[in-house]
């Protein structure tokens, strides 16, 4: 452990705390103090990004960790939103651990290659500051970022210290001296070009000292493309209009100032940086130009671009969030650990789907703007058994108005009618249950309603099984059974193996046409779907909540076993339906139908793309016919 380290001031680079610990520790060879900071002489000193950091973290004590320097104290941050994850990572503990021999290759920038930038960088003002306030320089690492040439807190342009890296020994830390520094700010005139590179030099700024973890190539790319679409320079499936785009970029910067960061995109280059940034392809593009795309698409508010990637990953918040049943005695308790999230096939706006383990289902479309959002509900997909059992038991006890019962559902008077058809056309509002209704009126209804909540409260937040209630809670169980078998079947977990006793008294044939209506509805709602999915008997008994009912009784239930297998989809089946859907909107949209387009757009892998294409061909063909002939 040392016994003292040059603390690193705000901005400093490690590099220009490492020169300062060499010339307050006295020591006259650098090797001494290459020992003394990272336990071996054989280091390289790394300029803008630091090696070793993890020997060194154990040096200089344990209040620094590796991570807080890289992020506070090395040019990484420049690079690192712009990264695939996995390769972040890599870099990371490259430099944590190795000397960080290559690392710019591994950024995938080859160093000066844009905008070449070498040697130390300070801005006079700042300097002047610093010797102020702390009787030094130093350097600054917002100076040394690729492709900036104005400091961001002053107006000046950075100047080249007259004495650098390059004309020195590798193995050599040089501490700036302020005798060789100009005092005077070249102060930029206020023109155009002086307010780009201001705005360029103030996003740069931007990305090193703020935490933009959430994003890396993947989340930008998604981010560009959405807000392209935004701009109307993609269209519905996300295809950039690469013309349009260069274009638009090129007006708003000027054609002069893009010529001078050397970024002016080669419109005939099919591989120019405008291009790579904005398709799916392996290369990255330095973070300059990530910075001109990002201040062209945000007019210059690159801190929106970043929050919207935040909102992006999370367009509802983090979670848990809120059931919104009215009926349940855990409304607007935040009970729902997940929420499905899928992009709306026209506007590509997310929509979330919530769905609570009391079966009440429902969605709405985000991103959230405000934490009152959360209550808000766009379409209820499903209403679940203890929804649907308080509105039978408002229905049956006959009190209330169906505008009522509606206010108190919180659901359209419509839905409260369709259900009340629903519910007694099967028969269940029998004279029986009227009489227990009048029964329960008089003495039991506070104790019915006392223990139909403490059920709903099993089943919903402790989740406890159908047998764990039974025996934990018979008295209520066995008086609810008494008196609202509908109500507490309904509500009840489903029974974790269904009983195979041989039961005469079901009405097989009965339950079989009512099961193939069901699949019906539920089928020609799958092929509905804005995102296809395939079709398979699993998904349909799921869909309709007979998954194993059907499949423990496929021989009793033959007509809907039949219909499960005739409309239940091969991979290829389905894949090709998929194909069908976006060659038919394309055309529908006028949009061309490019045969080697299909594969990516319907997410298909080489070899099943080589086996559908003469399908394909076959489909476009006819589509186009029959269109041509109406
Ligand atoms: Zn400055
Ligand atoms: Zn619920």
């Amino acid at each position: 452990m040392l016994t003292f380290f040059t603390d690193p001031y705000k901005d400093e680079l490690l590099y220009s705390a490492f020169a300062r610990y060499h010339f307050l520790s006295g020591n006259i060879d650098l090797k001494d103090t290459l020992r003394e900071l990272f336990g071996k002489d054989s280091v390289i000193p790394n300029f803008e990004l630091g090696s070793n950091l993890n020997v060194l973290c154990q040096k200089i004590g344990t209040h620094y960790n590796a991570m807080e320097l890289i992020k506070k104290h090395t040019v990484f941050p420049y690079y690192s939103p712009f990264l695939p994850e996995q390769r972040k990572q890599e870099i990371i503990n490259n430099i944590c651990t190795s000397d960080a021999v290559g690392i710019f290759n591994k950024i995938g920038i080859i160093a000066g290659s844009i905008s070449g930038k070498e040697g130390i960088w300070y801005c006079p003002d700042c300097a002047g500051n610093d010797l102020k306030e702390f009787g030094e320089v130093y350097i600054h690492r917002e100076h040394q970022l690729q492709g900036i040439w104005l400091c961001p807190h002053h107006d000046c342009f950075l100047l080249r210290y007259p004495f650098d890296k390059t004309n020195t020994s590798r193995i050599e830390y040089i501490k700036l001296n302020d005798d060789l520094m100009l005092k005077d700010c070249n102060r930029a005139e206020d023109t155009d070009l002086h307010s780009k590179h201001k705005l360029v030099s103030k996003a740069a700024y931007f990305l090193l000292n703020n935490d933009l973890s959430e994003a890396n190539k993947d989340t930008i790319l998604k981010r560009y493309k959405s807000l392209l679409f935004d701009r109307d320079l993609a269209n519905t499936n996300l295809r950039v209009r690469q013309k349009d785009l260069h274009n638009s970029l090129v007006g708003y910067f000027g054609e002069h100032f893009l010529n001078v960061l050397q970024s002016l995109p080669d419109e005939n280059d099919e591989y120019n940086w405008l291009r790579v940034a904005t398709r799916n392809v392996k290369r990255t593009v330095p973070p300059l130009r990530h910075i001109l795309l990002i201040t062209f698409l945000t007019d210059g508010h690159i801190e929106r671009f970043f929050d919207d990637i935040k909102v992006e990953n999370k367009p509802f918040g983090g979670g848990p969030w809120p059931c919104l049943n009215t009926a349940s005695n855990h409304y607007k308790k935040n009970v729902i650990n997940e929420v499905t999230v899928a992009a709306d096939y026209k506007t590509r706006k997310p929509v979330g789907t919530f769905e609570c383990s009391c079966g009440f289902t429902y969605s709405r479309r985000g991103p959230d703007k405000s934490n009152s959002d959360k209550y808000r509900i766009g379409r209820i997909k499903n209403f679940g058994p203890i929804w649907e059992g308080r509105l039978r038991y408002l229905l049956e006890q006959g009190s209330l108005s169906q505008n009522a019962i509606a206010k108190e559902l919180n659901c359209a008077s419509g839905t409260v009618k369709k259900y009340k058809q629903k519910l007694f056309s099967e028969g269940r509002s029998t004279s029986k249950s009227n009489d227990i209704m009048k029964k329960t009126k008089s003495y039991g209804r506070n104790l019915l309603e006392k223990y139909k909540g403490l059920i709903e409260n099993c089943v919903c937040s402790k989740k406890l099984s159908r047998t764990e209630i039974r025996t934990q809670f018979s008295k209520e169980y066995t008086y609810l059974y008494r008196h609202d078998r509908d109500w507490l079947f309904a509500t009840m977990p489903p029974a974790k193996k269904p009983v195979a006793i041989p039961n005469n008294r079901v009405n097989w044939q009965e339950r079989d046409e009512k099961l193939l209506e069901a699949y019906k509805k539920a089928y020609s709602k799958l092929l509905n779907l804005d995102e296809p999915i395939r079709i398979t008997k699993t998904r349909l008994g799921r869909e309709t909540g007979t998954l194993s009912l059907i499949q423990n009784n496929s021989n009793k239930l033959p007509l809907s076993t039949a219909y499960l297998e005739s409309i239940s989809e091969t991979k290829q089946a389905f894949q090709i339906r998929r194909c069908t859907n976006i060659i038919e909107n394309k055309i529908k949209e006028g949009l061309p139908v490019r045969l080697w387009e299909m594969q990516r757009e319907a997410g298909l892998n080489k070899e099943d793309f080589k086996k559908l294409k003469p399908e394909l061909e076959r489909i476009i063909d006819s589509i186009k016919g029959a269109i041509r002939s109406e």
